[in-house]
């Protein structure tokens, strides 16, 4: 190999070397996992140029057979991974290997907490891939061509992890990417040829293309033995694949470094052929909110790599789930646009969503602490379903857990919340708030509360739009208690709503003194049967958008139309009876915005003019010391 002159140094991207060094730090007791990232790489490789050369075969040029080879110097204290897949141009090189083009890096990095082993979790959820290399090397070189270009296109990229990396052209006279770490001076292990034997058995078995070494002396130097399995997993019998195997296959497809927490390998055999295998993470990755984010599901036809990312084989409310189709049927120059109304992809696509769905409704059942980390780490996604998958809404439908009046963590299902009903209650009522604080607060559970009659409690952002694609589950219907006349008949009994009524009739002044003083902010006032020890609340109508979407959108820099919403009132409560006998129709005016401001702030709504309420509200702070202390003293 010869260089051209024209090297050049550049600093990693700023978030690189961040990450480089965490990763040196955080993995040192696993650092034999770069032998896996790298290998790993170096069969993406291969699968790349295999897609690639589909439609192009020249680009084997005579060299049509895969391989990965694994060799290491003692005297320069080396070790060399090199394949003979896709490679890399010195663009590719400096694109791929000095920065990071995931995109979400920086807020991954501000989750970092500085604590080691939570930060080693972080890592692994962000996928280390390359520099791992650094855990073991003070040094790594990549020499490298791409199958298309010519000789004398080939990069070497330097760097010694410390901040800057170096690129120069190169003449390489074959495709494909030798990586070369110059070890640590105590790295002496991966020196040893049967203890990487040991760990490639551990971390590559699963890989489907050879990966080789040598065993013999100098003069036998040309014979080399794979020594892993190189078969695709997936086709393999189920019977005979371990444990051990799904899950470092897993590591592989998922560009994960933790296990997995389920996994699904069916072989479909009839009008079409396919395999899948499909992965339960056991941990949201960091990018998981992005719904564009690129990991999905592979897809191979015939044990060919075609693409990542095969967004149309899973919906977005499943786009955790990892792992791969193999379909036999499929063309092999299959493009995006072809796969977008393809009916087998549609089919396998369904199959396959109701073999998860099946699979996590069994899991809740057989082991809910496992769906319980499911339920925290998905739960969020799987909530887009329902809007998202009308087809398996009622599946969808039983994967819900809920936070509830009865329970603060999320661990209600709605099989559960139908069993617990009372007797003659019609529907599964529920609140969506900011927070689990502000819903359980919420003066809207008064009644509830009283009643000992059980309360959803939504709080997560994908909450209301959810609610607004779910009418009802088994016969009943769902009902926001913050919206509508509640319709009592299901909660209390007929003396109560007597004694109710009476009171109402016996406060219809009062009710439209106040209507007038708040004359065109609100609705309608009517007196309340949902309050217990609030004064008032804002009552939306049941099909108005809740206050709290209202602010969502508002916060998004959305125009919202905002709906009135109607003002209820405790008749029971010391300071609306206070307010009946109010004779000053200013002073009436101020304790009406108040009732209506109250309400708002508990809903934890915004007021348009904060200044305005302070200042009311001190003003009757004053008037009423001012008669405590014998000033102004108010007469019927
Ligand atoms: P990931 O594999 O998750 O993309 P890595 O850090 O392992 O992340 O690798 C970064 C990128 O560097 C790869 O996506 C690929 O573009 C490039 N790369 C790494 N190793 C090789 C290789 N052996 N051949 C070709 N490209 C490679
Ligand atoms: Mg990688």
């Amino acid at each position: 190999m010869s260089t051209v002159a024209d090297k050049q140094t550049m600093d990693f991207q700023a978030e690189a070397r961040q990450l480089l060094d965490l990763m040196i730090h955080s993995l040192y007791s696993n650092k034999e996992i770069f032998l896996r990232e790298l290998v790993s790489n170096a069969s993406d490789a291969c699968d790349t140029l295999r897609f690639e050369a589909l439609g192009k075969p020249d680009l084997y040029g005579d060299d049509p057979d895969f391989r990965i080879r694994i060799t290491f110097d003692p005297e320069k204290h080396t070790i060399t991974v090199s394949d003979n897949g896709i490679g890399m141009s010195k663009e590719d090189a400096v694109a791929h290997l000095g920065t990071i083009a995931k995109s979400g890096t920086q807020e991954f990095l501000k989750s970092l907490t500085g604590d080691q082993a939570k930060d080693v979790r972080l890592i692994g959820q962000f996928g280390v891939g390359f520099y791992s290399s650094f855990i073991v090397a003070d040094k790594v070189t990549v020499v490298s061509r791409k199958a298309a270009d010519s000789a004398d296109q080939g990069v070497v990229w330097k760097s010694d992890g410390k901040g800057t990396y170096s690129v120069e052209s190169v003449t390489r006279p074959t495709r494909g990417t030798d990586v070369t770490l110059h070890l640590k001076k105590d790295e002496k292990e991966f020196l040893d040829p049967y203890r990487l034997r040991h760990i490639i058995h551990t971390y590559a078995d699963h890989i489907a293309f050879p990966v080789e070494m040598q065993f013999e002396e100098k003069d036998k130097k040309d014979e080399w033995e794979t020594v892993n399995r190189a078969s695709a997993l997936w086709q393999r019998p189920k019977s005979e694949i371990k444990d051990e195997e799904y899950k470092e296959f897993y590591k592989h497809v998922a560009h994960d470094f933790e296990e997995p927490l389920a996994w699904l390998h069916n072989r479909v055999e009839g009008k079409q052929s396919y395999t899948t295998l499909l992965y339960i993470p056991g941990r949201a990755p960091f990018d998981l909110w992005d719904r564009d984010h690129p990991h999905g599901l592979k897809l191979y036809v015939k044990r060919v790599f075609i693409m990542d990312d095969a967004k149309h084989l899973m919906p977005a409310y499943l786009r955790f789930v990892r792992g791969l189709v193999d379909s036999d049927d499929l063309p092999l120059n299959v493009s995006r646009e072809l796969l977008q109304q393809n009916k087998l992809i549609n089919s396998i696509r369904s199959a396959s969503v109701k073999r998860i769905l099946n699979a996590l409704a069994k899991m809740a059942d057989k082991e809910p602490e496992k769906y319980a980390t499911v339920w925290t780490q998905f739960g969020k996604v799987i909530k887009e379903g329902p809007g998202e998958d009308t087809v398996n809404r009622d599946r969808i439908l039983k994967l819900l857990r809920f936070s509830s009046t009865n329970s603060d963590e999320q661990t209600v299902s709605l099989a559960d919340y139908l069993a617990r009903m009372k007797k003659d209650q019609k529907y599964i009522y529920y609140l969506t708030s900011d927070s689990l604080n502000a819903a359980k607060n919420s003066s809207y559970l008064g009644l509830f509360r009283g009643k000992d009659i059980e309360v959803l409690l939504l709080y997560d952002r994908v909450d209301e739009w959810m609610m607004s694609h779910i009418e009802e589950y088994q016969d009943k219907k769902f009902k926001s208690i913050a919206k509508g006349e509640l319709d009592l008949d299901d909660l209390i009994d007929e003396d109560e709503q007597k004694a109710r009524e009476k009171l109402a009739s016996q406060h219809t002044g009062l009710v439209e003194r106040i209507k007038t003083a708040l004359n065109g902010k609100i609705k309608d006032v009517r007196v309340s049967h949902r309050l217990t020890d609030a004064p008032s609340c804002v009552v939306l109508e049941d099909h108005d958008m809740s206050m709290h979407l209202q602010r969502m959108f508002k916060s998004a820099g959305h125009e919202v139309p905002l709906g009135k919403p109607v003002l209820e009132i405790n008749i029971e409560h010391p300071l609306v009876l206070r307010m009946e006998e109010e004779t000053d129709e200013d002073r009436f005016v101020d304790w009406s915005q108040l009732l209506l401001d109250q309400a708002i702030l508990s809903e934890g709504g915004e007021l348009d003019d904060p200044a305005d309420y302070v200042k009311r509200l001190n003003s009757l702070l004053v008037d009423l010391s001012d008669a405590g202390s014998g000033g102004r003293i108010i007469v019927d």
